[in-house]
């Protein structure tokens, strides 16, 4: 199973719904749907309610893009537990996304959100990744190891999180690795978390984000590996998100 995650950041009115059912109905017309992958469409907590109603029945799950790290309700002005997205009927949460890494959230905060999610039964999307110079330097693993062994702390808690490798240097900004690259960098992403948890090699599931279009997606595709995507820009166009689906399985 691959998954096509669609994260809308800060974009989204209460009748963007029109991106997510032209989405929908292709999704429901392409034959290589059985089976083969799933969509999940990250939109603002404002939109949060709206959609999860109204794709209830559909095959497009809706996640949202963080959550609060404690308690189900709290005196924590501007902020939404993951308890008070259960109850909107949604599965599944981004957390650490490096925009909100680079606001101030570690790795310790990340797990902390992680472990509260995963009680609340959300389904996790941890984005993980290097910055530019961390590339330069040759850092890039030993980055990703210490994001990963801070924020999940058992296997238990593994098998509900999708691991998405997002290089900083690629989010939006049209550059994305090379596909022999990305390749030795999802694997030995899933042979380090296969050692440490002991959990299978086809149980893990790692995606890549950063500047995947209808083009770029085209030098992943024979990356076995790989799980699938996590769009940004271009999941804010239904138009722009379906030709990368279509492309991949062209
Ligand atoms: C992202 O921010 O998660 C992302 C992948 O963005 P983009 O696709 O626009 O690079």
């Amino acid at each position: 199973m691959r998954y096509f995650i669609g994260n809308w950041k800060m974009f989204g009115i209460p009748s963007s719904h029109k991106i997510l059912y032209k989405i929908n109905a292709f999704f429901k017309r392409d034959k290589n749907n059985k089976k083969k992958y799933k969509i999940i469409i990250a939109p603002p907590f404002t939109l949060l309610h709206d959609f999860s109603k109204r794709f209830k029945s559909s095959k497009i799950s809706i996640s949202s893009q963080n959550c609060y790290h404690k308690d189900f309700y709290g005196a924590h002005t501007g902020n939404i537990s993951p308890f008070m997205i259960k109850k909107l009927g949604i599965n599944y949460t981004l957390i650490g996304h490096s925009e909100n890494r680079a606001s101030g959230e570690n790795n310790k905060l990340i797990g902390e959100k992680i472990s509260l999610a995963l009680k609340n039964k959300l389904s996790v999307i941890l984005c993980i990744g290097e910055n530019k110079i961390e590339k330069r330097n040759k850092k890039t693993f030993s980055v990703l190891k210490k994001q990963l062994s801070q924020s999940i702390t058992s296997k238990k808690y593994l098998k509900k999180i999708i691991i998405a490798y997002e290089p900083l240097w690629s989010i939006g900004s049209g550059r994305v690795p090379s596909k022999n690259e990305l390749e030795k960098i999802i694997v030995n992403i899933k042979k380090y978390l296969n050692k440490k948890f002991r959990l299978k090699r086809k149980n893990i599931r790692i995606l890549y984000g950063g500047s995947v279009d209808k083009q770029s997606v085209l030098n992943f595709k024979a990356i076995n590996e790989l799980d699938g995507f996590l769009i940004g820009g271009a999941s804010k166009s239904s138009k722009n998100f379906i030709d990368i689906i279509k492309n991949f399985y062209k």
